[in-house]
């Protein structure tokens, strides 16, 4: 139930077993967070949710699937991510950690200290991080070493990098978490999403992440299975005739819908688990490329605009407190520049978010757009339509990003271990035959389809 990333990996799992397999969306589209849709002009393709995927290209089972035969194309910038700063310099993220390194100035050797290890075990370590918490892990030694940067709030191990290059490269990566910097736990994400821009890059799906959906629909439909859209499940019955149901929703939704058959203390856990803050997203028509002043964000489709690190530990707190930021730290992806097929010739598109307080009723289009013309000035007169997605309307068009929340629940240390139960198999449910397999579950948020290749290993053990 659900084709997000993780609903349509369960099912291919399972269909790959030889189980008859049948795909119930709501919405009239598939895909979940990896649609694409003409937001603001006929003829420009944007990603409502998903956009940029170190984390497929990094997951043992989406690595595994032969993808490209149906279509799926990924497309790697020359550098996986720019971070301008005042004064018309940016810090880049490139593929080589030496490069990067020699880019980020007289300190850069402490880039190359920190990260080069993980980045040359990457498949190993990613493995690791992308499977249930308590796992035995494939990598132990990478894993403690991996563990003790990991668990420390990304503004500590921000000080093992000297310059406010490196400082800022690390800190945007980290606010990925959506959480304070200064919360352990925090330097997890600045590690991994480093790391994995050496590995893997980051990489954008040629025509939008829909083609990624869809050739996950096309294997899932050449393995026997189905799908059938517009079609929301209101209560868990209804599927029951079904041996093995996988829930790609959040615990709140999986508590409403299976009202009255869970054991109490179980839908009590479900129902304290905690939602994050949310996004707040524009999508852009544009008349021409985005005039950077520092040229080098033109060789990267996602670009960090936040400046120092101090800016953006200050934007990552303000939406904790329950506040927006003057100055929000904005996550910009630039695709055409590197698959004109999303745009009329010579025209562009653009995407961006900020962090804002779940349930956010206000409008943070103003602050999203003096962040881009600051680092990109003229950037407003390229513009030509807009669209505009409030953490409301996020939900509206998915019941999985609950208040805007966009990972399926607070990543913070306490939530990743107990997603939504602490357990080696969080996936089983107390009811026999019913899994979950979202975001809401190991190893959390983003496009990898482990939660769901997880879930279906674990209905298959069952069944025998
Ligand atoms: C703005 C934004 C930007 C993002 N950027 C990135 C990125 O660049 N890279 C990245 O890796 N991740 C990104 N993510 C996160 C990523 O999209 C999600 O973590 C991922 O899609 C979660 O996958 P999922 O399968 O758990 O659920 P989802 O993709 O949310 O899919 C859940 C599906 O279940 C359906 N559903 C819900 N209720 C019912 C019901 N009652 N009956 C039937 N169907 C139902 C929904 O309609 C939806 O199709 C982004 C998310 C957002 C919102």
């Amino acid at each position: 139930m659900g084709s997000g990333p993780n609903g349509l990996a369960a099912a291919i799992v399972l269909a790959g077993a030889g189980l008859r397999t049948l795909v119930r969306e709501a919405k009239p589209t598939l895909g979940g967070g990896l649609r694409s849709a003409e937001l603001t002009l006929p003829g420009f393709v944007h990603d409502v949710c998903s956009a940029v995927h170190p984390l497929a290209c990094s997951s043992p089972f989406f690595r595994s699937l032969p993808l490209g035969r149906y279509g799926l194309e990924w497309i790697q910038p020359a550098a996986p991510l720019a971070h301008p700063l005042d004064g018309g310099t940016a810090a880049i993220l490139e593929r080589s950690v030496e490069e990067t390194a020699r880019g980020l100035g007289p300190h850069g050797r402490d880039w190359a200290r920190l990260f080069a290890a993980f980045a040359r075990h990457w498949d190993a370590l990613a493995a690791d991080v992308l499977a249930p918490p308590l796992h035995i892990p494939r990598s132990p030694l990478m894993m403690a070493r991996f563990g003790l940067k990991a668990l420390l709030p990304a503004t500590v191990l921000a000080r093992a990098l000297r310059g406010t290059p490196a400082r800022a490269l690390f800190a945007g990566n980290a606010a990925h978490a959506f959480l304070p910097l200064q919360q352990p736990g925090t330097a997890a994400f600045g590690v991994l999403l480093s790391v994995a821009g050496h590995a893997v890059g980051w990489p954008i799906a040629r025509g939008g992440s829909q083609r990624f959906a869809d050739a996950l629909v096309a294997h899932l439909r050449s393995l026997g299975g189905g799908v059938e859209t517009g079609a929301p499940v209101e209560r868990l019955e209804e599927l029951r005739p079904a041996r093995i149901v996988v829930l790609d929703l959040g615990p709140h939704q999986v508590a409403r819908i299976a009202r009255g058959l869970l054991p109490e203390g179980y839908r009590r856990r479900l129902e304290r688990y905690r939602y994050g803050s949310a996004a707040f997203k524009l999508d852009w028509a544009l008349d021409a490329p985005v005039p950077w002043t520092a040229r080098d964000c033109l060789r990267s489709a996602t670009v960090h605009l936040g400046g120092t690190l101090e800016e953006i530990v200050a934007s990552e707190a303000a939406h904790e407190r329950g506040e927006v930021h003057e100055r929000p730290f904005v996550l910009f992806v630039q695709p055409t520049l590197f698959d004109p097929s999303r745009a009329p010739p010579g025209r562009h598109t653009a995407w961006a978010y900020c962090h804002v307080p779940n349930g956010w009723t206000g409008d943070a289009s103003d602050r999203i757009e003096r962040q881009v013309e600051r680092f990109a000035p003229g950037f407003r007169e390229r513009i030509l339509a807009r669209s505009v997605i409030t953490p409301a309307e996020f939900e509206r068009r998915n019941a999985n990003l609950v208040g805007g929340d966009v990972n399926g629940g607070a990543m913070d240390l306490a939530q990743v271990f107990r997603r939504p139960v602490l357990g080696p198999t969080p996936y089983r449910t107390p009811l026999r035959g019913v899994y979950l397999c979202s975001a809401s579950t190991p190893p959390g948020g983003g496009v990898h389809g482990m939660g769901g290749y997880f879930a279906a290993q674990a209905a298959l053990a069952d069944l025998g």
